[in-house]
């Protein structure tokens, strides 16, 4: 270590299972290479849950991170069972972490694969989408989600993946969604992609849609370079492709933040093999290898990464990856790690050496937001849900006309989307779950929301057991509300 250079603070979890020894291996690499790091060790995890601490972590804990802004985090083991939050959510969403990198990448020939070219990165969305966690029980058949999608929230992870691919010379960045379904939502999503897709012309863009997006990412990874998606789609594409690579204990991912930023292996803490000294620490170190970037320390993250290259070319491998067809010699975690030390300042003979110290290496900025002005907003109608035993959508259509008036009228009701009033088919299946929508009775008129009060007064003086309203409004002339299928 340079005894002048400033050590830069890094909040330490050991985690649960093999945790402690791979943080362990992993943070004797990085002394021996030079990193400044002024550490500051929290618990966080199964003890933590087992004191009854919900959300797997001390609020002392929070006063560490929020000094250091950093999170070096070894994997939790997460207990079975109802009542306790998962401390990965929490964490992402406490701190702003809204990004979540992790780079995929085969390292055939000496790690088996089906996909010897594989090297591709995604970026995941972290704070939104179905994670949003609000869910409610509606009636006695339906439960609900919501998928919240914001436009703040696009622009900054769209606008980090393109940054991402500028910076780290990446040709080109999908983007996956499930537009031609989620219109609205994952719509935004996209069209934000296209809009700033359109500042980086020197980068090449393409969207898909994620199920075929899916598909093709197994099938032939070498066709992406940086994929940029919403929450849940990041969370199932990123172990599909960490899988494929070969390499679910090799990869490390980054969450990144405005001004906070974790760090871990995207393995869990592997109960199987705890204590038994043989895990594989690579996934964890190449997240150090992110966080020494990220702080500042590139020449020794370069260092590492470099030296760690060289040992799984040279067959020093741990059980997990070791095959007698390429692999010299079968290592146990702390001898991993010595050989990864000996090979310090060493560059990878077959794999392309890795360059973080150029001077040009730069992180991503987050984009900046700047809220457009406010559109005109006009309240034009009403969705009431109501729970409703009887399954005949006539008589439910019937019964709600009666409520009619004021200025207001039915238009239609659906079920799970379908719409089965008015022209409804009887082999439509229905539930206790309708969504009832209400219109200005005068065409393109608009409504007050005292009306809406007055409805609600009318349906509950009827006794219509409704649970939730959703207004309908247009913005700037454009609907902000899906029509039903079949409407
Ligand atoms: P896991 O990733 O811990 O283990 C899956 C398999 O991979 C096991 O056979 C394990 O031995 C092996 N493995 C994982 N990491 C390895 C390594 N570094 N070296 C060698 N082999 C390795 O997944 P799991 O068994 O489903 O989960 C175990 C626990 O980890 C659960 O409590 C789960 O909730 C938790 N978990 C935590 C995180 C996290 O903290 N970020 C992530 C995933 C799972």
């Amino acid at each position: 270590m340079n005894g002048d250079a400033v050590k830069v603070p890094v909040t330490v979890a050991y985690g649960d299972g093999i945790g402690p020894e791979i943080m362990n291996a992993s943070l004797k690499i990085m002394a021996a290479a030079g990193s400044c790091l002024d550490i500051d060790t929290i618990e966080i995890g199964e003890k933590v849950y087992n004191r009854g601490v919900a959300a797997g972590i001390e609020s002392s804990a929070w006063e560490s991170l929020r000094r250091t802004k950093v999170f070096y985090k070894a994997p939790i083991t997460t207990p079975q069972g109802g009542g306790f939050k998962s401390l990965n959510v929490t964490t992402r969403k406490t701190l702003g972490l809204y990004a979540n990198i992790r780079p995929v990448m085969a390292y055939s020939p000496f790690v088996a694969t089906k996909h010897p070219g594989m090297d591709v990165v995604i970026v995941r969305e972290n704070e939104e989408d179905l994670y949003a966690g609000i869910e409610h029980r509606q009636t006695d058949e339906v439960f609900q989600c919501l998928k919240l999608i914001t436009r703040p929230g696009c622009e900054k992870i769209v606008g980090y993946a393109f940054e991402y691919a500028r910076l780290n010379n990446r040709q080109k960045v999908t983007c996956f969604t499930k537009d031609n379904i989620m219109k609205m939502t994952d719509g935004l999503f996209h069209k934000v992609f296209d809009e700033i897709a359109a500042e980086y012309p020197d980068i090449e863009a393409d969207h898909k849609i994620i199920d075929i997006g899916a598909a093709m990412l197994a099938d032939t990874p070498e066709k992406f370079d940086v994929i940029v998606t919403p929450n849940l789609y990041g969370d199932i594409i990123s172990d599909i492709a960490a899988q494929i690579a070969g390499s679910v204990g090799l990869a490390g991912s980054a969450n990144i933040g405005e001004t906070c930023s974790m760090f871990e292996a995207i393995h869990g803490s592997a109960p199987d093999i705890a204590g038994k000294g043989v895990a594989n620490p690579s996934g964890l170190l190449l997240a150090g290898v992110m966080m020494l970037v990220h702080i500042g320390q590139s020449e020794v993250a370069e260092r590492i990464h470099n030296a760690w290259l060289r040992t799984i070319e040279d067959g020093i491998h741990t059980g997990d990856i070791y095959t007698d067809a390429v692999s010299k010699q079968r290592v146990n975690t702390n001898a991993f790690a010595d050989a990864v030390i000996e090979r310090l300042g060493q560059q990878p003979q077959t794999f392309a050496a890795v360059h973080y110290a150029a001077a040009t290496h730069r992180e991503p900025v987050t984009r900046k937001y700047v809220p457009k002005p406010p559109a005109k907003k006009e309240l034009v109608g009403i969705d009431i849900f109501l729970n409703w035993q009887d399954r005949n959508p006539a008589d439910l259509g019937t019964k709600l006309q009666t409520m009619e008036g004021d200025g207001l009228k039915l238009v239609m009701i659906s079920n799970r989307g379908q719409k089965v009033w008015p022209n409804g088919l009887p082999e439509t299946f229905c539930t206790d779950h309708w969504r009832c929508r209400f219109m200005a009775a005068q065409q393109d008129g608009t409504i007050t929301r005292n009306q809406v009060i007055h409805l609600l007064q009318r349906l509950d003086s009827a006794d219509f057991d409704f649970i939730k309203s959703e207004h309908l409004c247009t913005f700037d002339g454009v609907l902000g509300f899906s029509v039903a299928q079949g409407q």
